[in-house]
C-alpha cells in the first residue's frame, strides 16, 4: 500500500535497521525502543492487523512465528522475551500493517514492555 509506513520500509523508501529478511518477512529495530532489544517483525505483504488474518494469509503468520525464535536467539535473548501485536485503537496500534514486537533484554513488567 502506497501510504503505509511499513510498506515503505519494506520497499526501501524509508530507512530501517534490518535484523532479518527473507522472501516473506522483514524484521527491523523499532525506532523508539521500549526495551534493550525491540525488534518489529512484519510480513512483506500488506496485512492491516490481526483482524485481517485469514485462512488465505495465515501461513505468513505461521512463518513469522517460525523466524521469531531465530531472531531472539540471534539477539541474545537467552533468558526469555515477549511477542506483542497491537490490534486497533484500544491496543494503541499506530501503524496499520500487521507487526509483531519482540521485546527483551531485561525483566519485563505486565505493561507492554
Ligand atoms: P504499534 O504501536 O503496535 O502500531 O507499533 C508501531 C511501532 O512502530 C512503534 O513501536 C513505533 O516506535 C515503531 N515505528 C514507527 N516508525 C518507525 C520507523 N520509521 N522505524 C522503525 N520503527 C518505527
Amino acid at each position: 500500500m502506497s501510504d503505509c509506513l511499513f510498506c515503505k520500509i519494506i520497499a526501501g523508501e524509508i530507512p530501517s535497521t534490518k535484523v532479518y529478511e527473507d522472501d516473506l518477512v522483514l524484521a527491523f529495530r523499532d525506532i523508539a525502543p521500549q526495551a534493550p532489544t525491540h525488534v518489529l517483525v512484519v510480513p512483506k505483504a500488506h496485512i492491516a492487523d490481526c483482524d485481517a488474518v485469514t485462512a488465505e494469509n495465515s501461513s505468513l503468520v505461521a512463518h513469522i512465528f517460525q523466524v521469531i525464535p531465530a531472531i531472539a536467539k540471534a539477539e541474545g535473548l537467552t533468558n526469555g522475551y515477549r511477542v506483542v501485536s497491537n490490534c486497533g485503537p484500544d491496543a494503541g496500534q499506530t501503524v496499520q500493517h500487521l507487526h509483531f514486537h519482540i521485546l527483551g533484554g531485561r525483566p519485563l513488567t505486565l505493561e507492554m514492555a
